[in-house]
């Protein structure tokens, strides 16, 4: 049984903010109103332990933020910092690395919650306080569960913590196709597809159809799509212009194109800043249903 994974603990009070921390628990909502996901197959993830964390973070910036220090490194993220803050980054730091241990097992996972790829090995960025993806993705490797995996970052924004962690690191190709004119500022990830401002599903889904055979190519054991939902036209952090359609057409062409090679993949939500709440809701529980479809798609392509 393919899983989900979510925290209720991933709805934590940061204040009057453009990150709508409500999403998790309205896209779980939508997910079990639609039949999409029933309760059995939900997982709650543990924290992981320090020493895992410091697979991708320096031990100077963990004790800051750990601690909930307000020291620079900590306030880069642009959110407050509180217990329940910080536990919510633990939680959802142990969701991607759960999510990415079921995939391994089922062929996919779906992490209502994760994808914080603008964290850095020493300081937290752009809402992120850990990066969950390289930290599931060191723990697997350690574990001798994974040896070569691949990021696919489809967010808006590119996944420059994400690349600057992986960027002397070859077992780990990431892959970010992005607003070229947005935040952050830029890292080297193994391939980039800088989109211009105002791109639209057509020119989004030939750049990515033609990227991901590269990503492919390198041959990973696992895929983390981190499928954030601001390429939408109505998203009020991102510039690009993607229907709602074409954004469930995106992960479907993920999907698709692993589930034919047997590439086990894990979706995480990552961003979404719709003008409409709701709009953030579909396009993520649009993800879900497609990242489940996995077995689907597999079985399809093989017959
Ligand atoms: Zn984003």
């Amino acid at each position: 049984m393919p899983r989900v994974v979510h925290s209720p603990r991933y709805e934590c009070d940061i204040g009057p903010h453009v990150f709508p921390v409500e999403k998790f628990r309205l896209t779980m909502e939508r997910l079990v109103a639609e039949a999409v996901v029933t309760p059995a197959q939900v997982l709650e993830p543990q924290p992981p332990e320090r020493h895992v964390l410091e697979l991708a973070h320096t031990p100077t910036y963990l004790d800051d933020f750990l601690n909930l220090r307000q020291t620079m490194s900590v306030l880069l993220s642009e959110l407050p910092i509180s217990a329940p803050i910080r536990d919510a980054y633990l939680l959802a730091t142990g969701g991607t690395l759960l999510a990415a241990r079921c995939a391994l097992e089922e062929g996919c996972a779906m992490h209502v919650g994760g994808g914080y790829h603008h964290a850095m090995a020493d300081h937290a960025e752009g809402f992120c306080y850990l990066n969950d993806i390289a930290v599931a993705l060191r723990a697997l490797q350690q574990e001798g569960l994974l040896q070569r995996a691949a990021v696919i970052d489809t967010d808006v924004h590119q996944g420059n913590g994400t690349a600057r962690i992986f960027c002397d690191d070859p077992s780990v190709f990431t892959f970010s196709i992005h607003q070229e004119n947005n935040y952050p500022v830029k890292e080297r990830s193994d391939l980039d597809i800088g989109l211009p401002d105002h791109a639209d599903d057509a020119l989004y889904l030939e750049r990515l159809s033609a990227a991901i055979p590269l990503v492919l190519e390198q041959a990973p054991d696992l895929v983390m799509m981190v499928a954030g939902a601001d390429p939408y036209e109505y998203d009020q952090l991102g510039g690009l212009r993607l229907t709602i359609d074409g954004l469930q057409r995106r992960d479907h062409m993920v999907v698709r194109a692993c589930a034919a090679r047997g590439v086990p993949v894990v979706g995480l939500t990552a961003g979404g800043y719709a003008q409409q709440l709701e709009d953030t809701v579909t396009i993520h529980a649009n993800t879900a249903r497609e990242v489940l479809a996995w077995n689907a798609e597999r079985d399809a392509a093989g017959s």
